[in-house]
């Protein structure tokens, strides 16, 4: 799509030096998908008038968001599950309704682009049913993401143990009453796949897609955490990551009882254990990392992982407050996420961004602390693991917001998405989508 954008600020990237890169009062022109041309306004327009306009003296022209950590649509508390500690809170969702994936999917995806959010990785809460119902499920958000014009990262978490609670589900079972007992274990086995099975559905469904939606969509692996996964499990997943150069996101030490079952079932920490299964390398983003010590920090530093900060999650769920500044002294990359919902429920990152920069100011008078130039520089750490290649990097869609905020290190050069908010129609179609369905939901 051919057209100009004019804004009162253009944040054009960071500097060396870590300045921003700030135009005034300019314009870019977009040709084929790509800026071809950011300049004074009168400069970019002549020759060009013909070109639709967008924007204006009062916006500001920024990178888009990214949402590193990302699972639903409508959140647990919109379907009527109370904030509670993440091990009594999980155990709710069996009782959430469903509206279906393509819904839901957009829900968000309005919210997220609303204020500026381009780029999410969504991480499937798990898949239900058999092959042929992952499929229908995956294809609806990997669609909806497409038709609304956002780029995605897409993983669905995997678990083949303790799923009932840190401890073996034999032996919890054994502790049940027998009819309860006999009911739950066939929900179990019914719900059982082997990590094979995984594997051969990312590689057929990547396949599928990747030609498709091109440098917006790229397929991830999510082992969803270190007591829910076998070390043979996590080996495979890691093993099919290297394999097919995709990226692996795994929450990890997100409350403290995960800190505790990893010593009391390994003898030492869950970083440690990584380490020593050989699961612990540059393609790996560790979602929370609430519970992590000095010394993780210092392996997860050495082995080049980057660290997702979800900070509204671990407060509202009482799960912790990331060690963020050790990990900015470590030179850890820190990307930020959504997780299930922000403190207001609305998908607002740059309330977000907000939250974390507030969150680890500390109280000493000369202490290094976050500035907003490193609540950007969080954004830009996700980016290169969501887009297709690294020739993509820069691949920025351009927002438009009527509120000052942040811009990127990216600097807006290369191919450019004509996603974003440059897809009004989409966005609306997708809102009249959601909007037609809303009185059978209410029904439901
Ligand atoms: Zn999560």
């Amino acid at each position: 799509m051919d057209c100009i954008i004019e804004a009162g600020i253009i944040f054009c990237g960071m500097n060396k030096n870590g300045t921003p890169s700030i135009r005034h009062d300019a314009a870019m022109r977009i040709q084929n998908g790509k800026i071809a041309h950011i300049g004074a306004v009168e400069a970019v327009v002549s020759g060009n008038a013909h070109l639709p306009r967008h924007g204006g003296p009062d916006f500001v022209a920024m990178p888009g968001l990214v949402n590193g950590h990302h699972h639903f649509g409508l959140t647990p508390l919109m379907m009527g599950v109370p904030f509670a500690p993440l091990e009594l809170w999980l155990p709710q969702f069996r009782r959430m309704r469903s509206i279906g994936t393509r819904l839901d999917t957009l829900y968000s995806a309005i919210e997220m682009l609303e204020s500026g959010t381009t780029t999410v990785h969504h991480i499937a809460s798990g898949l239900m049913g058999k092959p042929d119902d992952w499929a229908v499920a995956t294809d609806g958000v990997l669609q909806a993401y497409q038709d609304i014009g956002m780029r995605a990262g897409y993983s669905f978490m995997i678990r083949d143990r303790n799923i009932l609670t840190y401890d073996d589900d034999a032996e919890v079972l054994k502790n049940l009453p027998v009819d309860l007992a006999a009911r739950v274990s066939a929900g179990l086995a019914a719900a059982h796949v082997p990590t094979r099975d995984y594997m051969a559905f990312f590689r057929e469904t990547r396949g599928r897609w990747v030609e498709k939606a091109g440098d917006r969509l790229r397929f991830n692996l999510a082992p969803a955490n270190l007591h829910w996964c076998s070390d043979e499990s996590l080996q495979l997943i890691f093993q099919t990551a290297r394999d097919n150069g995709a990226q692996v996101h795994m929450h990890l030490l997100e409350t403290q009882r995960q800190a505790a079952f990893a010593h009391n079932r390994y003898g030492h920490s869950a970083v440690e254990h990584l380490a020593a299964i050989e699961c612990l390398g540059p393609e790996l983003t560790l979602g929370h990392g609430n519970w992590m010590s000095r010394s993780d920090l210092d392996r997860v530093a050495e082995c080049g992982c980057t660290i997702c900060h979800n900070a509204s999650s671990g407060l509202r769920l009482g799960s912790g407050i990331a060690p963020v500044n050790e990990m900015r002294r470590r030179a850890i990359p820190v990307a930020l996420g959504i997780d299930q919902s922000n403190l207001a429920d609305d998908r607002d990152m740059l309330l977000e961004m907000k939250l974390a920069w507030a969150l680890h100011r500390e109280t000493g008078m000369w202490n290094d602390r976050p500035d907003a130039r490193g609540c950007c520089r969080w954004q830009r750490n996700t980016a290169p693991r969501l887009q297709a290649s690294k020739s993509c990097a820069a691949a920025w869609i351009p927002v438009l917001l009527l509120t000052s905020c942040f811009s990127t290190e990216s600097r807006w050069s290369g191919p450019l998405s004509t996603g974003g908010c440059l897809s009004a129609k989409r966005f609306s179609t997708a809102a009249t989508e959601l909007q037609s369905t809303r009185c059978s939901l209410v029904a439901r």
